[in-house]
């Protein structure tokens, strides 16, 4: 038998009602913001990432799938959607449509991670973009609209830490300065960190072995920030103020891609545990120049999807919006098959969603069938009744039935 890919997962149906809910809330809450949606291809051009999330990550180290293209191409599984949407953005000149591009996407990404619990190898986002502008009110309302996203799928319990990286001479003198503090922990580092700290000490604080986490907890931590990029802060925590939202400043919010400068957030849930973020976002102002396009600021953030639906799954009577079936038709006799089939078609031309048992089983275990799928009305097509041109209608939540004609249907179950 073959099975699914380690790290992958089928969504059932299920589950997917779940999905539908996190989609379509998603689209709704991100359209009131003005976000359009963007739908970018899952292969790009492996260099696109080594060259926006680092090559020295380990995401193009370890966990990005490469291969090479018939044509002997390097291609790349898109492990994240940033890249590919700044490359999308200059490729497609939207910065001529004037003002701030905003754009939201919905869809799977790539890594080979060891698979565990909201963590798979394909595993899905939703995130936000908006490329165009320094202003602090949109770090605001980026982080306002990630909140107003958990708030409409009535996720609680989460908390919202920020920082700020600076520009890119005040990264590096955090980096200069963390790489004081971790100096004297060197040796008790894991191989990969021994690396990061030459590479860039800042990817410390996601390495997942405990040890360093440790470590990484305890070392001093501040930021250094030049006046410009302190009052870009401070106007980005009094407009969070402004609309009420709570956060908790966090100087080992870093961020390991290469790519991020200013503001840098992260949202956990309880439910989910404090290491793994259910939101994590930041500025990434040199993205833009570096892929190719002019000097143009941009911020942007991502949810993993997975973790949203195990928060929902978590939370009290979190149900999918599945569509319920209105009405089931059942057949007695096999000559009136092809009558019912038509009836079928007649109902779902009305919108009406409908289904029927195709067969020809007696029409007790059509009732039980209808009758487990939870229906609304059930139809039932029998020849003394057809003879007359009607059918019996059954009314399954107040347990009543009645003979109608066939034209009169719609009617009398809308
Ligand atoms: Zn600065
Ligand atoms: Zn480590």
């Amino acid at each position: 038998m073959i099975k699914a890919l380690r790290g992958t997962k089928d969504i059932l149906p299920d589950a997917i009602g779940l999905w539908q809910r996190i989609e379509a809330t998603c689209r709704n809450i991100f359209n009131i913001y003005a976000y359009n949606e963007i739908k970018t291809p899952i292969i790009e051009e492996a260099s696109l990432f080594t060259r926006s999330i680092g090559d020295a990550t380990d995401i193009v180290q370890k966990e990005m799938y490469i291969f090479c293209d018939r044509g002997g191409r390097n291609i790349a599984l898109r492990p994240e959607a940033t890249a590919s949407i700044v490359r999308s953005y200059i490729e497609n000149s939207l910065f001529q449509s004037g003002g701030i591009s905003k754009l939201f996407y919905i869809g799977p990404m790539f890594r080979a991670e060891r698979p565990q619990q909201g963590r798979q190898r394909q595993f899905h986002q939703i995130g936000a973009e908006a490329i165009g502008s320094d202003s602090p009110l949109i770090d605001v309302e980026m982080i306002a609209l990630s909140v107003k996203f958990l708030e409409k799928l009535a996720i609680k319990n989460f908390h919202v830490k920020l920082n700020s990286l600076g520009c890119q001479k005040d990264k590096e003198s955090v980096i200069e300065k963390h790489k004081e503090s971790f100096r004297p922990h060197v040796g008790k580092l894991c191989i990969d960190c021994k690396g990061r700290f030459e590479k860039n000490v800042l990817r410390i604080f996601d390495c997942k072995e405990e040890s360093c986490r440790e470590i990484a907890e305890s070392v001093k931590s501040e930021n250094a920030l030049c006046s410009n990029c302190a009052k870009h802060f401070k106007q980005v925590k009094e407009g969070l103020d402004l609309l009420g939202i709570q956060y908790a400043i966090d100087h080992k919010i870093v961020r390991g891609l290469d790519y991020y400068t200013g503001t840098v957030f992260e949202i956990t849930q309880e439910s989910l545990g404090a290491k793994d973020a259910i939101c994590a976002g930041g500025r990434y102002n040199n993205l833009v120049r570096e892929l190719g396009g002019k000097d143009t600021p941009a911020i942007g953030f991502a949810f993993g999807v997975e973790r949203l639906a195990l928060a929902l799954g978590k939370a009290e009577g979190a149900k999918g919006e599945g569509r319920r079936m209105d009405v089931f038709v059942t057949v007695a006799g096999e000559l009136l098959y092809n009558e019912a089939f038509k009836l079928l078609d007649f109902l779902r031309s009305a919108g009406i969603t409908s289904d029927m048992d195709y067969e020809a089983r007696s029409l007790k275990t059509q009732l039980r069938r209808a009758e487990k799928l939870g229906v609304r009305f059930v139809v039932i097509v029998g020849e003394e009744e057809f003879k007359r041109g009607n059918i019996i209608l059954r009314d399954m939540e107040n347990h009543s039935q009645k003979e109608i004609a066939v034209e009169d249907i719609v009617k009398n179950i809308i």
